[in-house]
């Protein structure tokens, strides 16, 4: 059925074009729409259509679908389609070896967390939610303007890339029936220069060669190699991945820092949405401040550089190093290990938050769509003279749901692990206390509020 769908020259162009009008909606619907006070705009972001449908709703949606099928944001992005236009009338010319190592969109993610997100709040006031998808607009412009064969989303894209970790954790993907048929085939349409610009049915754009994925991470399920291929051979399929798939050699060094990043956000995200484990996660970026006060950054961008790039960094580090006292393998296997089996975790408590996120803005629906501009709305509110209700059971039941999920991530992290023929018995318990370890740090917050 999907593959029949796929197989079809209107998709994803279809879906594609209707993402782009609503794209460009969302943009218009938050453009120049601020609030001075504080308390005003930690309502106006979940008053304002725009903003709530972007950070409530899309963000997670695109990271649950990920997890489950794969990169199928990527399918429809708005993005993707401009920039396959674009490219066509631009310079054509082959990134160069720093930005195919990936370290250009492990920077840009950075930059994302710790400028954009944790001390602009690009997702607490409309108009910076906006300016923020423009701009994302913009760099793939210029970037298909200047590169050939989909660089932005190859190379560029930190949310294709986070979206490519997370599709990791998914059974489905896109895979050839037979290698065998790949062999003999001669006329080879899924890699061929002559169609790299064809509209639809195009070799595929993000290199890859369909006959020789083995994971999802690259691949923007674009379905243009299923229409290409003249043999009938590439499909959208259950792949054989029992736990999670991909294998921790073809991890390059950005995805790793990139991963350990992810990590400290996600932590972040779910330890800051309780007071108690707040208090727990931002004891020694405390401490730290208190005795050095640095002058150069600000107290936020201070805040998340130690939270999101310096403690995981310094926690992967220690585990990883306690492994290698154990094998006799490279420091750097190790170190992919130690990021690989951190990763399901980082994903579905990435879904936690999702849940979490969701649920909590239900109340906002009611004044977001009467009045999507939700200026009036987020006032009202903030003085009081609205009270917003949300019922304490669909708290609990989030709650307990994201429990599940996270000891769910935790199963299949150590199932891969216990079964990786790579690792002693040693490095495997070091691992099982360190995924056990990192399993009860990010359920603390959620298990005491249900306990108190
Ligand atoms: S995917 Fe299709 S076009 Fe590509 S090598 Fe295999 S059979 Fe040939
Ligand atoms: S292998 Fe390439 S052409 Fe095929 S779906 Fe993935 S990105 Fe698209």
């Amino acid at each position: 059925m999907i593959n029949r769908l796929y197989k079809s020259k209107a998709v994803p162009l279809i879906l594609q074009i209707a993402a782009l009008i609503v794209f460009i909606l969302l943009i218009t619907g938050g453009l120049g729409i601020e609030a001075e006070s504080k308390k005003v705009l930690s309502h106006l972001r979940n008053t304002n259509l725009s903003n709530l449908i972007v950070w409530s709703y899309w963000w997670p949606l695109i990271v649950l679908t990920a997890v489950l099928f794969g990169r199928h944001w990527c399918t429809i992005c708005p993005v993707e389609m401009v920039s396959a236009i674009t490219e066509r009338i631009g310079f054509k010319l082959k990134p160069g070896r720093f930005i195919k190592s990936g370290w250009v969109i492990t920077i840009l993610y950075a930059i994302i967390a710790i400028v954009a997100i944790h001390t602009m709040g690009i997702h607490r006031t409309p108009n910076k939610m906006a300016w923020y998808l423009i701009s994302l607009m913009l760099l793939a412009v210029i970037v298909s303007i200047i590169f050939k064969k989909r660089a932005f989303c190859s190379y560029f894209c930190p949310v294709g890339k986070l979206l490519g970790l997370y599709s990791l954790m998914s059974r489905f993907g896109i895979r050839v029936k037979s290698t065998n048929v790949c062999r003999d085939c001669n006329t080879k349409e899924c890699i061929s220069n002559k169609l790299e610009y064809k509209t639809v049915g195009r070799s595929c754009t993000s290199g890859l060669y369909p006959a020789k994925l083995t994971d999802n991470r690259n691949c923007i399920v674009c379905t243009q190699c299923i229409k290409s291929c003249s043999k009938d051979n590439v499909h959208f399929t259950a792949t054989e991945n029992r736990y999670f798939g991909f294998d921790f050699n073809n991890f390059g060094t950005a995805e790793v820092a990139m991963a350990i990043i992810l990590s400290g956000f996600i932590c972040y995200e779910i330890l800051s949405s309780w007071k108690v484990s707040e208090e727990v996660l931002m004891a020694i970026p405390n401490y730290i401040y208190s005795l050095i006060s640095p002058d150069l950054i600000g107290r936020k961008t201070f805040d998340a550089i130690m939270i999101f790039v310096l403690l995981p960094t310094a926690v992967m580090t220690i585990f990883t190093t306690l492994v290698k006292f154990t094998g006799n393998k490279p420091w750097i296997f190790y170190l992919k290990r130690t990021v690989g089996y951190i990763l399901p975790v980082v994903a579905f408590g990435h879904l936690f938050k999702a849940i979490i996120k969701t649920t909590s803005r239900i109340p906002y629906w009611k004044y977001a769509t009467t009045d999507p501009v939700g200026s009036k709305y987020a006032k009202e509110i903030a003085n009081g003279d609205i009270v917003l209700h949300k019922p304490d059971w669909i708290g609990t039941l989030v709650i307990s749901i994201g429990v599940l999920v996270l000891l769910f991530a935790a199963y299949r992290s150590l199932k891969k692990m216990f079964s990786d023929q790579q690792l002693n018995r040693k490095s495997k318990t070091i691992y099982l206390i360190m995924i056990t370890t990192i399993v009860i740090l990010m359920l603390f917050g959620p298990i005491t509020s249900l306990i108190l």
